[in-house]
């Protein structure tokens, strides 16, 4: 750190506070800067800002770079601790101030509160009034506590150019001379983001638009420092569904339990946090590579986006058809062995990839996909729901004893020949073949909904079905 970037570089990063865990703004303003830099083959830096001793926790910052790891948002080099640098801080402070782009204020915490009472009544904004800014040093009260504030221009007005909110113009007069250093000597956030943004050499600042009145600050201090620019980027917020600011209620929960309790897979994550909030003509599936190859700030909106849980519930069906049997079977393995109470042997295993093609295709998530799969390991007697025991009522189970006997009079263990057998039992009673289908569903799985049953069939092998029928038949 510390060398100036290239110019040509792009750098982005994402700076959490690790006050809690990486909920789904934040993983979305993480995607955002990601792609930025894989899309102009630069850089992306993660920054925690742990500058917060009260608030931040080990646990937080855990949960932060296993939410990143499982999105797959890999950050280049080192991750940067804002409150280690807490030296480097300070000494641009004692920077600026022997430039005389700051200077230190040593009015009292009393004197401030007076101030603001003042301001309050008067019914103007409340704003430190500058009034350690031109005095002379020699005026100083021996030995009293200081903070250093930055010299902040007066007149005039500053423009960012927004690469989302465009054009964005705030007259100076309305910013006060901002603390830099606290009295303790520690730096306050907006110099340690500055300083870290400059030392990181980050070229483009893409984060939530709640930090947009920051960023006049921070322009002041870095143009006080004349250090470049980078460019902003604000991106509305996430709101719920309702139009309100999400919150729990919407779905703001950690990135962990949107893998862990509600069993999403990352890349369904990753392609719903890309739509919300940008957009590709039409397109709503896209892949990791796409979103390299399409993502820029032109195509994000201006306007909050509002969290759709339905549809990030379609996208996880979409990726769980399309993602790989082996990977699908290790994902559901631990919370298939779970359900039974035992290990899975390598038999289990084995039959659990081979169901994954029939399950996968009925399955939007994860936990669907393991209680899809649970009937597959059950022990015999299965135990039926309330639904499969009334379809094995008498008329139930007198079609489920002629399926029987069809089946068993199969040769080949194969769907085709397996259908042909239970149809013939269908057409023989003049019924459609779901008519038949629901007890034998039911007496093999214990529900009424699973695989197509022929693929049950299948699955499960000769001997473990008939003996399931054999159970209900008694
Ligand atoms: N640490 C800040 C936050 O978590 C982000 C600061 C920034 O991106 O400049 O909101």
């Amino acid at each position: 750190m510390g060398a100036s970037m290239e110019k040509q570089t792009v750098v982005t990063r994402f700076a959490p506070s690790p006050t809690g865990f990486l909920h789904i703004g934040g993983a979305r303003t993480a995607l955002f800067n990601w792609l930025f830099a894989r899309h102009h083959g630069g850089k992306f830096l993660l920054r925690i800002e742990d500058t917060d001793r009260a608030r931040s926790t080990q646990e937080a910052i855990d949960a932060i770079l296993d939410g990143m790891r499982w999105l797959d948002l890999g950050w280049d080099g080192e991750v940067v601790y804002q409150f280690a640098r807490a030296e480097r801080h300070a000494e641009v402070a004692r920077e600026l101030l022997a430039k005389g782009h700051a200077y230190r204020c040593y009015a009292t915490p009393e004197e401030l509160a007076e101030l603001r009472e003042q301001q309050r009544a008067a019914k103007q904004p409340l704003r430190y009034d500058g009034r350690w800014r031109d005095r002379d040093p020699s005026e100083a009260p021996e030995g009293a506590p200081f903070v250093i504030r930055l010299k902040a221009p007066r007149t005039g007005e500053v423009t960012i150019d927004d690469q989302v909110q465009g054009p964005v113009t705030v007259q100076n007069a309305e910013l006060d001379d901002m603390i830099l250093l606290r009295s303790d000597g520690t730096p306050t956030y907006m110099l340690a983001v500055v300083v870290d943004d400059h030392d990181m050499g980050v070229t483009h600042v893409i984060r939530g638009d709640d930090h947009l009145n920051n960023a006049f600050r921070q322009l002041a201090l870095i143009r006080a420092m004349g250090w470049e620019e980078p460019v902003y980027a604000h991106i509305p917020l996430i709101h719920g569904a309702d139009g309100a600011k999400l919150s729990k209620r919407h779905g703001a929960l950690g990135v962990d339990a949107y893998r862990d309790e509600l069993g999403f897979l990352p890349e369904a994550v990753n392609n719903y946090l890309l739509r919300l909030g940008w957009g590709h003509g039409d397109d709503e599936i896209i892949s990791r590579d796409q979103a390299v190859e399409w993502f820029d700030l032109g195509g994000v909106g201006r306007s909050p986006s509002r969290f759709d849980f339905k549809k990030l519930e379609n996208l996880n069906g979409h990726y769980m058809r399309e993602a790989d049997d082996a990977r699908l079977a290790d994902l559901i393995a631990p919370g298939v062995a779970a359900r039974l109470g035992r290990k899975l042997d390598s038999a289990d295993r084995d039959l659990l990839l081979r169901s994954i093609p029939f399950l996968k295709v009925r399955a939007k998530d994860i936990n669907e996909l393991t209680d899809g799969a649970s009937f597959l390991f059950r022990t015999r007697p299965l135990d039926m729901d309330e639904k499969a025991a009334s379809l094995l009522d008498e008329p139930g189970k007198a079609l489920l004893a002629q399926a029987r006997e069809a089946l068993a009079a199969t040769d080949d263990w194969s769907a085709p020949a397996l259908e042909a057998g239970v149809r013939s039992v269908a057409e023989r009673g003049g019924i459609g073949l779901g008519k038949v289908a629901q007890p034998l569903r039911a007496a093999l799985t214990g529900r009424t909904t699973s695989p197509g049953i022929f693929d049950v069939l299948v699955l499960l092998g000769r001997e473990e079905s008939l003996g399931r029928l054999d159970d209900q038949l008694g």
